[in-house]
């Protein structure tokens, strides 16, 4: 069983919100006695903390892994406070989003570009931007690529999309059985919008996309592109299954760029693209649970560690960009629940830095974010995590039965080509001799 049970992962919550001054309850879902009283001595702590606690609601009874005299049991599990991908249910009122890229154009191994993914109580999932090197990132995550069929573009710029290709036919190759679905601006001339972008990563594809004809389940190898108008003014662009998503415009390199709202179930989500400071982010994310936002690296640290000069550090980090003191007085105006900010190396050197300088306008809820952070959503509260991931992931598995290909639809190689095969027959039989007996298929070499 590889998933945390709810009313375990409860015990979990409560243990990490009281446990820090020392007591803490086990949380491994075999040893729960829901007959044994509930120790005392948490609840005495839980109310002399008075914070983070909810009103009414009793913790799960579970084996303490303290004794009495305060011993550290030697056998019993500790609580980690880490989100372990795939192991935790989502609540039916309750967000999660889970940073897949904070960086920059430029890749590093760290932090991949610009991405986001926002998975909610009803089952819904949203990626927002899929900046270079973020596909390895949400492929860490485990979810079955059925269910992340839909990616929001704020902009066109590679850092915020630069791995839709890597999402489109790596997820579609692991058990995505349907088009990915695309929302994306228009711009100023047809050129510069999504459509044409993505109509051309299409063709782009075109030999990549040939290739796999009549070897594997065609459904994923499909783009359903809406390009909607970036002038359009907290307009409705998505609206399904209780979940409702809006554009307004961004300021930021050309017309075109745009963030978004996500309303669902009573809390609000924001996304922020790439921007200037503007004056409609600041009317349509007022009072967000979440508000994510760039903050662009510091000045000077463009000019010391990213080699800018100084006329185009100053143009580019406060002009085309969010300054992070301007990031600051935008958070100023819209009071969200809790602060994001990204598009910055975050560094040991960089972090404080971009906090000093944020707190010159800004006293309120902050995350400065780095991939894989994770925040846990409820009207209650919200909770920061790392998620730690495994390095040798394997696709999880597809939600339905594969769809067996057209065979008849393979691309020939030249007869050319075709003739310079060496003869593998007797070495490759045993190989399909070996699958036929365990799966009862009757196959034979080309
Ligand atoms: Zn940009
Ligand atoms: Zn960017």
């Amino acid at each position: 069983m590889a998933r945390i049970k709810r009313a375990a992962a409860k015990v979990l919550m409560f243990a990490i919100v009281t446990g820090i001054s020392g007591t803490i309850f086990g949380c491994t879902p075999v040893e729960r006695e829901p007959e044994s009283p509930a120790p005392a001595e948490p609840q005495a702590k839980q109310e002399q903390n008075g914070e983070n606690t909810k009103v009414g609601e009793q913790p799960d009874q579970a084996p303490q892994e303290v004794d009495a005299a305060g011993t550290y049991s030697p056998v019993k599990a500790r609580d980690r406070d880490f989100y372990a991908p795939n192991t935790e249910d989502l609540g039916p009122n309750e967000m999660r989003l889970i940073a897949c890229g904070t960086g920059m154009p430029t890749a590093r191994p760290k932090q991949a570009a610009s991405c986001w993914l926002l998975e909610l109580g009803n089952g819904e999932k949203f990626i927002f931007d899929i900046g270079t090197g973020s596909a390895e990132r949400v492929a860490a995550l485990q979810i079955p690529y059925n269910y992340l069929d839909k990616v929001f573009l704020s902009h066109l710029h590679t850092d915020h999309f630069g791995d839709l290709d890597a999402l489109f036919v790596g997820g579609a190759l692991a058990g995505r059985q349907k088009p990915l679905r695309v929302w994306g601006p228009s711009a100023e001339t047809p050129e510069r919008g999504t459509k044409y972008a993505l109509d051309h990563l299409r063709k782009a594809l075109t030999w990549d996309l040939d290739g796999r004809q009549g070897l594997t389940d065609p459904r994923g190898y499909h783009l359903d592109v809406t390009e909607f108008d970036y002038m359009g003014m907290n307009a409705v662009i998505y609206q399904e299954n209780g979940v409702t998503i809006r554009s307004f415009p961004a300021i930021h390199s050309l017309d075109g760029p745009v963030s978004f709202v996500v309303e669902w179930n009573g809390f609000k989500f924001v996304f922020g693209g790439d921007t200037y400071p503007n004056k409609w982010y600041a009317k349509y994310a007022k009072g967000a649970d979440l508000a994510i936002h760039e903050c662009f690296i510091a000045v000077p640290d463009m000019i010391d560690k990213f080699k800018f000069t100084p006329q185009s550090a100053l143009a580019v980090g406060t002009q085309i960009h969010t300054a992070p003191e301007a990031f600051g007085k935008v958070m100023s105006i819209i009071k969200p629940r809790m602060a994001v900010a990204y598009h910055f190396f975050k560094d040991f050197d960089t972090t404080a830095s971009i906090n000093d300088r944020i707190r010159t306008t800004y006293d309120g809820p902050l995350s400065l974010s780095i991939d894989y952070m994770v925040w846990n959503i409820t009207k209650d509260e919200i909770r920061v995590r790392m998620a730690i991931v495994d390095e040798d992931v394997w696709p999880p598995p597809a939600t339905e039965k594969p769809q067996l290909p057209d065979q008849s639809k393979r691309i020939p190689y030249s007869p050319e080509i075709s003739g310079g095969k060496l003869d593998m027959k007797k070495v490759l039989q045993p190989v399909y001799d070996e699958i036929n007996k365990q799966y009862g298929t009757h196959e034979t070499q080309e």
